[in-house]
């Protein structure tokens, strides 16, 4: 027997091997298998079976398995394959994305020792505990006195070695102790578990009776549900998955980032306990190795994760939930596979005949248009849940009130400051939203303009207060030693001007020196605990302000949060990309979200210079389906998406002159142009120049008129750029390709 081998490399070749006889019963098409290849012994997949081959040299033998285990389902392989061909990627490196590094790892999860009280212990042994055991009592009585099973741990207080003292009170036939393992979830990531009484609004009944009409139906069917912020968009997930495990099928629930929704996984372990796993990027390689084994086995029912839970390889996958569809979290840029979890998800449930709920309060216009075309089922939640009243918007001209005050150059209005004192005054909870972390965005030499630079970017650096540092924003670049002069003109004269996260937090400090402020950034939120803190703290009330970048707009449930301001909403509107106006609306929409979610009303006030701009002004109407038409319409006259099928490639090195005449002959080179097809280019992205690496890019879009599932246009990408490498001698330089890309800056 042979067998086609992919490697993870840029090549779409595969190699064919000899299955030596002790391994011919074990391998199997998508088995990982070791095999030399070059010099080294390297892990690829088997991506075929053959019983003759046509291979005429000295062939070699795998060498061994990697796993132990059938790490795959045939869904799951199919799903690669697919992967491979939509996003024009070797099947190697599609693999090396969906699988976990390394399945051999020794690690098991931690164990804690719990205890609690047997039923009815003899009043009279008790008091014999009391006079002989005094230590063993009093644990005891805490025991007792505990609702639910306690954490031996926990006892430390009362003895120094609780977990013998239990023991002892084990002999005695008083308690029982028994070991809990703890699941990779780091801990701290999760809210505790929230317990609550549900009861659905009519609303709601239609949506969940929908989901499990077709659960039932155990075919194919995806959903657009579109629930406005506090509308019980959570538990009709919770109840849908309920009903999907009684099935005794499966189900993945991806969140857009979980560390930053730290609530919604509370919830869910609330509901379901130990069949849920958690699947992020802050897990380590064993804890990975370790859970996707154990969801291969079947020990867990439910994964929660960010982007790549969607390859969970769960069987008999009844549901998929992708909550908030629209974030751009949910598309890896880089590396290669450059796929979207949303569409992949869509792909999948078509192999395993599941459901795919897409839920937002803004869905992307792609999904807002396939529910006009009928492609999913759309559900509706209008009303916020328990009568919660939608927020007052207050929209201020920011240029018209300072000619008013006249003070320029304001952060915050007259107007956002009387409300954040009044939220004060009362002990309501204020979030303000400035989408730029850092003190100040841009240096710049008040007298000649120049502006400081990255060295290894063509980007401005940003002004961080804390530690005094320069950094760049996209490579992380920093300088510690202050910009006393300009290179340009030796001018002393530094400004430093815009406005980040840091410089609204010292502001607020000068003007509510009394009021509690946490600010919520890349730059606090770096560990998972440091974030889960300080939303645990916003939660007990301990923070009156929480200001924060677009981190603080998703997801967020808290009650006694009654003001939203928005610094600055036209930040990244002006943004040469089709989506910017799209993405600033979801973002001014989401925030405002979080005012007055239960009974206290709630009130948002948006500042900007633009209050005219449609964005803008639907925004603050909260008007989504206005600005949605007004988008489409926009789309529709530029033939971008969802009109159109859109495609990137983009060509990067070190050499300026050499990635442009690169491109240049990519360009001319394009064979097979058909009719309603588009190229734009070649042209220098938007950031010309990334960690040293010079950035140009063609653009092609597809209209959907003349190609309307897109194949028009893969197979021109294919046949144009399958065999880039050889094709074009490129060198150092390189060429991504993007299907589907969120941007294109
Ligand atoms: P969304 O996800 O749509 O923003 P949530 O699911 O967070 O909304 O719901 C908002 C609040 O209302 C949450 O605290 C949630 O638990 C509560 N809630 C929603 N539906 C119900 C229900 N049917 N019964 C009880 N509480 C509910
Ligand atoms: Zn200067
Ligand atoms: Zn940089």
């Amino acid at each position: 027997m042979f067998a086609e081998v992919a490697f993870p490399i840029s090549g779409f070749l595969t190699f064919t091997y000899k299955i030596p006889k002790d391994l011919s019963q074990d391998i199997q098409i998508g088995s990982r298998v070791k095999a030399p290849f070059g010099s080294r012994n390297a892990q690829g997949i088997v991506t075929q079976l053959k019983s003759a081959s046509s291979f005429k040299g000295k062939m070699k033998e795998i060498s061994g398995m990697v796993d132990d285990l059938a790490i795959m389902t045939p869904e799951l392989w199919k799903l690669i394959q697919w992967m491979s061909q939509y996003y024009i990627t070797p099947l190697g490196q599609v693999a090396k994305t969906v699988l976990p590094n390394n399945l051999s790892t020794r690690y098991t999860p931690p164990k804690n020792w719990v205890v609690h009280p047997n039923p009815i212990a003899d009043d009279e042994d008790l008091e014999l505990v009391k006079k002989r055991a005094p230590k063993q009592y009093d644990v005891y009585q805490e025991i007792w006195r505990a609702e639910k099973p306690l954490k031996v741990s926990s006892l430390k207080d009362l003895a120094s070695n609780p977990l013998n003292v239990c023991r002892g009170l084990e002999k005695r036939g008083l308690v029982s102790l028994f070991e809990e393992s703890l699941l990779p979830d780091v801990t701290g990531f999760t809210f505790d578990p929230i317990h609550k009484k549900v009861d659905f609004n009519d609303h709601q009944k239609t949506a969940v009776d929908a989901i499990i009409k077709f659960l039932d139906s155990r075919k194919y069917s995806p959903f657009l549900l579109h629930g406005v912020t506090g509308s019980g968009k959570t538990e009709i997930y919770i109840e849908a998955v309920r009903h999907c495990l009684g099935q005794n099928r499966t189900a993945i629930i991806l969140l857009p980032e979980i560390s930053l929704t730290p609530q919604i996984a509370g919830r869910f372990r609330a509901v379901f306990g130990d069949t849920i796993a958690l699947w992020h990027s802050k897990l380590t390689q064993a804890q990975r190795s370790w859970t996707w084994k154990e969801i291969c086995k079947g020990s867990f029912k439910v994964v929660i994760g960010a982007r790549s839970a969607v390859f969970a390889p769960l069987k008999d996958l009844g549901l998929m939930v992708i909550d908030e569809e629209q974030e751009s979290s949910f598309r890896q840029d880089s590396p290669a596979p450059r796929y979207h979890a949303r569409d992949v998800a869509l792909m999948r449930a078509t192999y395993e005949g599941s459901a795919v709920v897409l839920s937002s309060a803004t869905p992307s216009l792609e999904s807002y248009y396939n529910y006009l075309h009928k492609k999913l089922t759309y559900l509706y939640l209008p009303e916020r849940f328990g009568g919660a009243k939608y927020p007052q918007v207050h929209l201020v001209d920011m240029l018209a009130d300072q000619d008013e005050s006249g003070k320029f150059g304001q952060i915050l209005s007259g107007l956002l400051q009387d409300k954040i004192e009044d939220r004060l005054n009362k002990k309501e909870q204020i979030i303000l939203l400035q989408n730029r972390r850092g003190y100040s965005p841009v240096v710049r030499c008040g007298d000649c303009g120049e502006i400081v630079m990255c060295p290894q970017c063509k980007v401005a650096l940003t002004f961080h207060r804390k530690g005094g540092k320069l950094v760049c924003h996209c490579c992380g670049h920093f300088e510690t030693k202050q910009r006393e002069t300009c290179v340009s003109c030796s001018s002393p004269n530094m400004k430093y001007s815009g406005t980040g996260t840091q410089r609204v937090e010292s502001l607020i400090e000068e003007t509510f020196p009394h009021a509690k402020l946490a600010r919520l950034d890349m730059d606090t939120a770096r560990t998972g605990s440091g974030l889960t803190s300080i939303l645990k703290a916003f939660s007990n009330g301990e923070i009156d302000i929480l200001l924060g970048t677009q981190m603080i707009a998703k997801g967020l449930d808290f009650p006694n949060a009654t003001l939203v301001g928005i610094i600055n909403a036209d930040l990244g509107l002006h943004l040469p990309d089709f989506r910017a106006g799209e993405r600033i609306f979801q973002l001014i929409y989401q925030a405002s979200g979080r005012a007055g979610r239960r009974t206290k009303p709630g009130e948002v006030v948006i500042q900007t210079y633009v209050p005219d701009n449609p964005v803008i002004k639907n925004a603050a109407k909260l008007d989504m389906k206005k600005y949605y038409n007004i988008a489409l319409s926009e789309r529709n006259e530029l033939k971008y998406p969802p009109f159109s099928w859109l495609a990137k490639i983009e060509i990067t090195g070190q050499n300026q002159t050499a990635v442009d005449s690169l491109s240049k002959r990519i360009f001319k080179s394009l064979q097979g142009k058909y009719k309603g097809l588009d190229i734009l280019g070649p042209a220098p992205c938007y950031l010309e120049k990334l960690r040293n690496q010079y950035r140009f890019q063609i653009v092609f879009k597809s209209l959907k008129t003349n190609d309307s599932n897109g194949q028009k246009l893969h197979k021109f990408i294919q046949n144009n750029f399958m065999d880039f490498q050889k094709k074009f001698r490129s060198g150092q330089n390189r060429i991504n390709i993007h299907f589907d890309p969120l941007s294109l800056i």
